[in-house]
């Protein structure tokens, strides 16, 4: 079955997001310390997997000519990134959430929509080339696990519930293998290379916005430089193995 094995792979990649739920049970004797490692290390994967590997891969694709790539990219970044406001807004709606509850909701959002085009390319790519999808596989689930602790972990130290840290983790985790679904029942046709540019261009502007604007300003509240740091250069560190490989 030459498309059992791609959605396989999409699911395997997207469902290591649960892996990241791990964060919540790990015994923590200083929280402030491990809020801020756990969001530098969020806020750092998503900045790098932005800047390293959704722009410039989709870049090339976006549109012909440099003017028109370039109009296309502002359009599409400044997209996503105006829409982290406008979502945090309809968040602040809902009453007595704190700004690390709100944060966790944002990942959530920005999250479900990174995984389902990821889900879409792992789907397409696996099914064009096996080996080329297992790499990229590997590669995303790396990535992932962070991706996850995004989610679990501020979403948990807000609401004290680990069943509503997992249930959006896995939510989020879950958008991967339906993006498959969706590439291969709906998408696999028509999708050209250029929509799915511009949806990862919008999605990098969530990301970086997020965690420029909304990230960095609670790591930093916690005043625990060091561990923000180690977060950072280990976010940096797993980003530069998952595009390594
Ligand atoms: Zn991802």
């Amino acid at each position: 079955m030459e498309i059992l094995w791609p959605f396989i792979l999409a699911s395997i990649a997207g469902f290591s997001t649960m892996l990241g739920c791990l964060g919540i049970f790990i015994p923590v004797k200083k929280k402030d310390e491990f809020l801020s490692f756990a969001l530098s290390l969020s806020l750092s994967v998503m900045l790098m997997v932005s800047i390293f590997d959704l722009i410039p891969s989709s870049l090339p694709y976006i549109g012909d000519g440099i003017a028109k790539s370039l109009a296309l990219f502002v359009l599409f970044f400044g997209l996503g990134a105006t829409s982290v406001g406008f979502l945090n807004k309809l968040i602040e709606k809902e009453k007595g959430s704190s700004n690390l509850y709100k944060l966790g909701i944002l990942s959530f959002i920005a999250l479900v929509l990174h995984n389902l085009p990821e889900g879409i390319l792992t789907f397409m790519s696996t099914y064009q080339d096996f080996n080329l999808g297992v790499s990229l596989c590997i590669a995303i689930t790396l990535h992932n696990i962070p991706e996850g602790i995004s989610i679990a972990v501020p979403i948990y130290y807000s609401t004290g519930s680990v069943g509503e840290a997992i249930k959006c983790t896995f939510f989020s985790a879950l958008a991967e293998p339906i993006g498959a679904l969706l590439a291969f029942l709906i998408f696999k046709n028509f999708i050209t290379n250029q929509m799915i540019s511009m949806f990862l261009i919008l999605v990098a502007g969530i990301m970086i916005t997020l965690s420029i604007n909304k990230m960095l300003p609670e790591a930093l509240s916690y005043n625990k430089k060091k561990s923000l740091y180690i977060g950072f250069i280990l976010g940096a560190f797993i980003v530069t193995l998952s595009l390594l490989i």
